[in-house]
């Protein structure tokens, strides 16, 4: 599943692509997506210049004056920016036309993405009631000892409540937990000030650096047959059941947490 770094990345690779062209047209194949794609998406897009591309959790945000095209990618979808011409493959829902003759595809074999319309000045309820990002200077470790106050699930199950923050996934939320020392399954409000600290610099620094890698495969977003997939990237303890803790060999353990696969070290988590 697309998660936070790469969905950042798409953004960066497909956005100077898109900012100051002109749509033609919107070309819907398939319009059953995780919602139906509204027909009159197409008229709101088309005639007037792109104006940038955001990205608010893990929805993309194409703008332009009236408005702003909602992207998510759910569990299997991608985006590239492709010549005209290139051939269709199958799972190819809808292609956004440029003026220049390019346009942006959209691919998903699983449909859980979407396609929606926020008009300028409205927050769609997709995106209403989200909480910070997690580069945003108000999250850190004071802010989310505030949230934390009396609450006696799991700091894990906190971590991924997209109110409290959005983007961390299961896989960054296992890492940064190791990397912050926290055990997954201590109450988020029996957390310290000093340890969330930690935590949300882990949080910080772990997308950062998942980002960054990403960068490598931008051009990706360019290549017909490019299929960006995930991030290579060093796991310490997320789908290493029983194998050694890179940092004091003891066996990592898993549980489910919150309906979710969770690994972590007995021995460095607390
Ligand atoms: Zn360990």
């Amino acid at each position: 599943m697309p998660e936070l770094p790469e969905v950042e990345t798409t953004r960066r690779g497909i956005e100077p692509h898109l900012v100051g062209r002109t749509v033609r047209r919107l070309l819907v194949r398939e319009r059953r997506l995780r919602w139906p794609v509204d027909e009159r998406l197409g008229d709101e897009l088309a005639g007037l210049p792109l104006a940038r591309v955001r990205r608010r959790a893990k929805y993309l945000l194409i703008d332009n004056p009236r408005g702003s095209a909602i992207v998510h990618l759910g569990m299997s979808g991608s985006l590239r920016v492709l010549d005209g011409e290139v051939p269709l493959r199958t799972h190819d829902h809808w292609d956004l036309e440029l003026d220049d003759g390019r346009l942006l595809r959209y691919n998903d074999p699983r449909r859980f993405g979407c396609l929606l319309w926020q008009p300028a000045g409205e927050v769609h309820p997709l995106l209403a009631g989200l909480g910070p990002e997690p580069f945003d200077g108000g999250f850190d470790g004071g802010y989310l000892h505030a949230r934390a106050h009396g609450r006696s699930g799991p700091v894990k199950h906190f971590l991924m409540d997209q109110a409290i923050v959005v983007g961390v996934g299961n896989i960054y939320a296992a890492e940064a937990l190791f990397r912050a020392g926290i055990d997954p399954r201590r109450a988020a409000g029996r957390v310290s000030l000093a340890r969330y600290e930690a935590l949300a610099q882990a949080i910080k620094t772990i997308l950062a650096h998942a980002i960054e890698r990403g960068g490598t495969t931008l051009r990706d977003f360019l290549r017909p047959d490019g299929e960006p997939g995930y991030f290579e990237q060093e796991l310490m303890v997320y789908g290493r059941a029983g194998e050694p803790c890179k940092t004091c060999g003891a066996p990592v353990r898993a549980a489910v947490i919150g309906q979710r696969s969770s690994f972590w070290c007995g021995r460095c988590q607390r």
